[in-house]
């Protein structure tokens, strides 16, 4: 029994129509708190792909005519829209991820914030001018329109990663095809119908549901999507950039992510602990940048990992506004970790917390994994190296800031790091030297702003930013424009 907000089948929408997947095909999707089924969802193939492109192609030139003014009071509207019907989408994010509706409703004040700051985009859009070497001649860049975008997203922030890629495309005079996250259909759906009916032209925003493999990839080896971008794995982004790499379609990367949080002997202890339990457990650890590796001065070690383990048994763990976080997003996801978990422990490492899949009569439905901190487990274990995508961090000793900063840095990843301390030579030395697209000091791994640019470095992504200014880099390409004049014709 579907609830009332989200419908039995979610369906594509392609050319501004909802409809079912060309094949008639759905499958179900689980709302995880309670393990019930919430909906069922248009499983897509190329062929849905195929029509979702050619209504793409049809409206974008004329969107590309549309003055980016224009097109930026266009997605006001969208905003607008968005902050009118905010707790409904709110709900929705609610049921399909299981977080609190209180935090889907902060995402989706998020979302709407980088929208509006996307709208307001459409009044600069700059290019550069510049002098030239030869008289009589003008030099300028001018931003145009990339062409097709193809958007391809994850599941853990759904209205969150729709808004990151959705309204930078669109005001760069693109029309999109943006394939939703199959754990999250409804967030993107819902997106889609108030997009729609705020004004947005038919066509410019086509929604495909379905699988990575099934849907997703046709979408990244379509010949005439232009440009595509995609936030999830580092191992489906690999495949991603193959895929599109071979006919040279440009492509932005947002990956994940085994992010450390230094905390220093002179750390305050008690600011240090609680941003640990955030980095590590809000959202159930489901953030690319969320603190998978606690790297804790040895002098202040067995007192840290005490307060920080008395502080975890006290989290509530729930769907509800009072707990601390909910399930993650699927049982399958639930299942890799408790295997990692156990593989840690049978190597060694020793869990000081949970550890366990939740099921007490509250939790045993859902997808509850229990917050979990483990210690010992060795720095190049899978555990240490791998990201999990659930409530888990290990914590390791280090001797002094040096070998802190050196255990941040061995990592494959280098998306986000933070560091607690009161000292503001160790503070600005581990921003200079840590090997990150995002540093924090005294705070959490996480938090990003609209006008900020957000991305990693070696296997956390390719080297792009999104969103801030630096998103309009992805959705358009700069032209130079030289002009040259005759002074006789003056
Ligand atoms: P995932 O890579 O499994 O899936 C992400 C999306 O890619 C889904 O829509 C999926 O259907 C699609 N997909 C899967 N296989 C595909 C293929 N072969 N071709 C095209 N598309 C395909 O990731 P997930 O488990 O859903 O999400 C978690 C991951 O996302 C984590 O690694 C996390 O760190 C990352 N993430 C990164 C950021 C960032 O900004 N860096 C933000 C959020 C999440």
């Amino acid at each position: 029994m579907a609830d009332m907000t989200i419908p039995d089948l979610i369906p594509n929408r392609i050319d501004g129509k909802e409809v079912p997947a060309a094949s008639g095909d759905s499958f179900d999707k689980f709302n995880p708190a309670d393990g019930k089924l919430l909906c069922r969802v248009a499983r897509s193939r190329e062929a849905d792909v195929n029509r979702a492109v050619e209504a793409a192609l049809a409206a974008q030139p004329e969107w590309a005519e549309t003055t980016p003014v224009r097109r930026g009071e266009i997605l006001y509207s969208v905003c607008n829209a968005l902050k009118a019907r905010q707790e409904e989408v709110a709900r929705i994010v609610h049921l399909e991820t299981g977080k609190s509706f209180k935090e889907a409703l902060g995402e989706t004040g998020g979302a709407i914030a980088l929208g509006l700051f996307f709208a307001g985009e459409g009044q600069r859009l700059y290019g550069r001018t510049t002098t030239s070497g030869v008289p009589n001649k003008y030099a300028m860049t001018i931003r145009q329109p990339a062409g097709i975008a193809g958007l391809i997203i994850a599941a853990n922030t759904p209205i969150a990663n729709v808004a990151w890629k959705v309204f930078p495309a669109l005001i760069c005079g693109n029309a999109a095809i943006l394939k939703a996250a199959e754990d999250t259909p409804a967030t993107a759906w819902i997106f889609g119908q108030i997009a729609h009916e705020a004004g947005l032209p038919a066509g410019l925003l086509n929604i495909i549901q379905g699988f990575g493999d099934e849907a997703g990839a046709p979408l990244a080896a379509h010949p005439q999507v232009d440009v595509i971008s995609f936030t999830g794995s580092t191992e489906v982004g690999r495949e991603i950039a193959q895929v599109a790499g071979k006919r040279l379609a440009k492509v932005s990367l947002e990956l994940g992510g085994k992010n450390p949080l230094v905390v220093c002997d002179d750390a305050d202890l008690d600011n240090a602990c609680k941003w640990v339990l955030l980095s590590a457990f809000s959202n159930a650890g489901q953030r690319c940048a969320s603190a998978g590796r606690i790297l804790v001065f040895d002098s202040i070690y067995e007192k840290f990992r005490d307060m920080l383990t008395a502080a975890s048994s006290k989290l509530k763990v729930g769907p509800g506004d009072d707990d601390d976080f909910g399930p993650v997003i699927n049982e399958t996801q639930l299942e890799n970790m408790l295997r990692t978990v156990r593989k840690a422990q049978e190597q060694g490492a020793v869990v000081l917390i949970g550890g366990e899949r939740m099921t007490d009569r509250d939790h045993a439905q859902g997808f509850y994994m229990a917050p979990t901190l483990i210690e010992n487990a060795s720095p190049s274990a899978e555990i240490s190296t791998t990201e999990l995508f659930g409530p888990i961090a290990c914590l390791y000793r280090v001797k002094d800031f040096a070998e802190a900063l050196a255990m941040a840095n061995d990592s494959p990843y280098g998306l986000t790091a933070c560091i607690h301390t009161k000292s503001i030579h160790r503070a600005t030395q581990f921003c200079q030297k840590v090997r990150t697209g995002v540093v924090v000091v005294n705070a959490g791994t996480y938090g990003s702003e609209p006008h900020m640019p957000f991305g990693g470095l070696k296997q956390s992504g390719n080297g792009s930013r999104e969103p801030g200014t630096e998103a309009l880099d992805i959705y358009s390409e700069l032209k130079d424009v030289y002009i040259n004049i005759d002074p006789e014709a003056l």
